[in-house]
């Protein structure tokens, strides 16, 4: 090691963030108002109270409040598996023999292994505080059904979680880890629900998605007393949970006096992106600083590359409020990617409104990259990484390499979601060489774009 940057830098415990950001307060354009998908007039905190928890939902329709306090009760939560370390990619670097500086903050080192976990203790939080029974939400790729498992365990909450069927199938050591927090899981469609039944017979034999799963999620709340809905990413409040992970990165860069250049995350619902990224737009909006940030998607899933910033509905079945995002119609089916939680339609309304304005830039990799990427990664650094996280080695390796070309040795810092260890189907799949990308083709896109709400 050549310079005097540590491999992994530190935070201690009482450096952990006590606030989270809300960038809308320094946003000039703020994102556009959800609206009710029955009246389609921007929703008020009464239509929102009966299907989420209150204290959320004021987060959710907050524009100003710029900093929002961690509850004690969560911050000691954090502890279990935060602050996580700023770590220098020097293998990484030896072996693209890169003169860039590649720092990773990974956020799997949780059962849960994703940095879905942040978000869904201070949801469980504000549904206990409540004095709510339970909550209930969706899982496809798993990682947000364990999270919230995990956190209503911690809390004594009952937690229900519709889980993709064609998931429940393929992961059942997933769906086994929620039930060992206590999670009551359901294949969805299902017949414990209207949506799901009225699903089932108009389409026997489904496998479900995403769109359908949360439709179920959502009934169950509405009809049950004591029942709240949470969701794991597109919210702003997600978003804002999120930010403890670009708060710690801030710190960590001052503590080994260095500075970002180039910031890198990838892009399902976008809370890991912003939750990275956001503290550091605050400082570009305010003026204070300049950075490249570059948000990478799945070219089977191209919301931001190749989607319209229009309102659309939030899932399959329109019951959820309607959201201006860039979006890929919300009846669009992605093909079978292995990075489920990258398969979204839509991306946060923050999101979209600061990638409208100009604020980043975006780019779509095909799956069979990313699996280079995710290997080389693996081989060099240890970590054995979330097919999504790949996305954003992907990037972050071909940015290390125009560095070697142009000879400049540029900051870059990567946001490493989460471990692959429920993801072996896929490397299995890349280890054998069948692997395949499958991209939408523009009228598969137009055909989609038709179906889109029109607004006036
Ligand atoms: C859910 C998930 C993502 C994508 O979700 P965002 O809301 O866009 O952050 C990325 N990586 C992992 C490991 C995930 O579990």
């Amino acid at each position: 090691m050549k310079d005097k940057i540590p491999y992994k830098t530190y935070l201690s415990e009482d450096e952990i963030p006590t606030q989270w950001y809300n960038v809308r307060a320094d946003m000039k354009n703020k994102p556009a108002p959800l609206l009710n998908p029955g009246t389609l007039k921007p929703l008020s905190l009464e239509e929102m109270n009966p299907v989420f928890c209150e204290e959320l939902n004021r987060m959710e329709l907050d524009n100003d409040t710029k900093w929002f306090d961690i509850p004690q009760d969560v911050l000691d939560f954090y502890k279990m598996f935060r602050p996580s370390p700023l770590t220098r990619a020097y293998f990484l670097e030896r072996a693209l023999g890169t003169p860039a500086h590649i720092y990773y903050k990974f956020e799997g080192n949780n059962t849960s292994g994703s940095h879905k976990l942040n978000s869904a203790i201070a949801q469980a939080y504000c549904a206990k505080k409540q004095g709510l029974k339970g909550v209930t939400t969706e899982t496809g790729a798993g990682q947000w059904g364990t999270a919230l498992s995990m956190a209503c365990a911690f809390l004594g909450l009952d937690c229900k979680v519709y889980m993709v069927k064609c998931s429940y199938e393929q992961k059942p050591f997933r769906r086994e880890v929620m039930r060992t927090y206590g999670a009551n899981v359901t294949p969805s469609p299902s017949d414990t629900t209207e949506i799901g039944r009225q699903i089932l017979a108009e389409h026997p034999g489904t496998t479900g998605s995403l769109g359908c799963a949360i439709s179920e999620a959502v009934e169950v709340a509405i009809k049950t007393p004591g029942y709240r809905y949470v969701l794991g990413s597109v919210l702003n409040q997600v978003l804002i949970h999120q930010t403890i992970i670009g708060l710690e990165v801030q710190k960590a860069l001052q503590k080994i006096g260095e500075k970002a250049d180039i910031i890198i995350g990838c892009a399902g619902g976008g809370s890991n992106l912003g939750g990275l990224a956001t503290p550091f737009i605050g400082e570009m909006l305010r003026g204070e600083a300049n950075y490249r940030i570059i948000a990478v998607e799945p070219a089977s899933c191209p919301s931001f590359t190749r989607g319209k910033f229009a309102y659309d509905y939030c899932d399959t079945g329109r019951i959820c409020p309607l959201a201006k995002m860039y979006t890929l119609g919300s009846q669009f089916i992605p093909s079978a990617s292995h990075a489920g939680g990258l398969r979204f339609h839509g991306m946060s309304p923050i999101l979209s409104q600061l990638y409208h304005d100009g604020l980043f830039e975006a780019r779509a990799v095909e799956q069979t990259s990313v699996f280079e990427a995710a290997e080389l990664f693996a081989r060099t650094e240890g970590i054995l990484p979330a097919p999504e996280s790949s996305h954003a080695i992907r990037t972050t390796i071909d940015e290390a390499l125009k560095c070697k070309e142009s000879g400049e040795s540029k900051n870059i810092i990567l946001g490493l979601t989460g471990t692959g260890y429920f993801d072996l189907k896929a490397y299995e799949q890349y280890n054998n060489k069948t692997m395949s990308d499958f991209l939408p083709t523009e009228e598969d896109l137009a055909a989609s774009f038709a179906k889109l709400p029109v607004i006036k």
